[in-house]
């Protein structure tokens, strides 16, 4: 039989985000088919008393922690080093993880140190007949695929989006401690963070609507005229309205190397498409881009997709958007921003 951990780390308010708890709603249904529900939490952090309370009714069978303050911040060393005792401590033959940016990094590696096989972007977990299957997207979200391991410890990390949050009550629960090996040596030292102001970050994953602007935003326009200051108000308008996350083509984010008028908010980072991101949200709304695969196939997980564009031949007219506005872009986000100031 299986033995299933659930590897997490609580964020810097100690807490346990969104994609640990989901990583926990798909751990419990594959331990109800596997293991008779049981499974074990691996924690690791600075401190973990509050993000084991947070899970304290959520079942598991045993709750292991690593408290050290060398895991207050990101750092391969450390990380990999606490998820492989973890690992080692629970016995584990299965280790689902959130597929978070510090786990992304550590857990092939700990994998190769343990002996055993890691997958990354898993999408879904099955187990029948006492075998576990997951399912990933690969050649950029265009082929899934099932696949099956007997290496083991098989360490699956689970991509966000993909399961309902667990809700339960919180309570109090104590984690079996475990410690970092005492020869670990850390030659890395987090001297501080850097990030954007809270209003300058543009990509929202946890968005409901995911708006994207593409190049046609800074084409001239019916009058002959570009009007890239009228395109920056009415987006940056629309985004601080309705908290949307910013997307955007290939081509409007490559304009600003070629020296052309762009966007000023806008970086490669917000590119969706194949050679960009593959979000998940719920509805999707398109502006002045056209709609050509290589964008569209970055729109594979968004559920309702809707485009404006003044072009009724464009890519979103063959069958690539559920509804398409015939429609200039300027003048429709114009009165979808007074409709929206109007509700307050
Ligand atoms: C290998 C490869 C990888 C690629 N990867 C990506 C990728 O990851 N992501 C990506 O986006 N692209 C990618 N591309 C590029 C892609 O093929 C397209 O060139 C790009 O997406 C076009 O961007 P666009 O639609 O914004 O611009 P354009 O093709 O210039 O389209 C502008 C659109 O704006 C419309 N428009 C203009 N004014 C208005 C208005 N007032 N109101 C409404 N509509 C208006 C026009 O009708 C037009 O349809 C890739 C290409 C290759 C070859």
């Amino acid at each position: 039989m299986e033995t299933i951990l659930l590897l997490v780390h609580p964020e810097a308010d100690g807490t346990l985000a969104r994609p640990a708890l989901e990583a926990l709603t798909a751990t419990q249904a594959v331990a109800a088919s596997l293991t008779d529900g049981r499974y074990t939490v691996g924690l690791l952090g600075s401190g973990t008393d509050a993000a084991a309370n947070q899970i304290a009714s959520a079942g598991a069978a045993k709750l292991l922690a690593i408290a050290d303050e060398r895991l207050a911040q990101a750092r391969y060393a450390t990380d990999a080093a606490a998820a492989e005792a973890l690992c080692r401590a629970a016995g584990a033959t299965v280790v689902i993880a959130p597929a978070t940016a510090r786990f992304n990094r550590v857990l092939p590696g700990v994998s190769h140190r343990l002996g055993g096989r890691a997958d990354t972007h898993v999408s879904q977990l099955e187990a029948a007949d006492g075998a576990l299957s997951v399912t990933r997207w690969l050649y950029r979200q265009r082929l899934r695929s099932r696949l099956t391991r007997a290496q083991r410890p098989w360490m699956l990390l689970v991509d966000p989006g993909c399961h309902p949050a667990w809700q339960g009550e919180a309570g109090s629960a104590t984690a079996e401690p475990v410690a970092l090996p005492a020869e670990l040596v850390v030659r890395t030292e987090v001297t501080g963070m850097k990030a954007p102001a809270a209003d300058a970050q543009t990509i929202r994953p946890d968005a409901g609507l995911l708006f994207v602007a593409g190049a046609g935003w800074t084409k001239k326009q019916a009058d002959g005229q570009t009007h890239v200051p009228d395109a920056e108000q009415l987006i940056l308008g629309f985004l601080k309205q309705t908290r949307a996350s910013l997307g955007s083509s290939k081509s409007l984010v490559d304009l600003g190397g070629e020296g052309q008028a762009v966007l000023s908010f806008l970086t490669h980072l917000n590119q969706i498409g194949q050679t960009g991101a593959t979000p998940r949200h719920p509805k999707g709304l398109s502006t002045c881009c056209h709609g050509e695969e290589p964008h569209t196939v970055g729109w594979r997980f968004i559920t309702e997709r809707r485009a404006i564009n003044t072009d009724g031949n464009c890519g979103w007219a063959r069958g690539k958007a559920d509804v398409l506005y015939i429609a200039d872009a300027f003048a429709v986000m114009a009165k979808v921003n007074e409709l929206l100031a109007a509700q307050g």
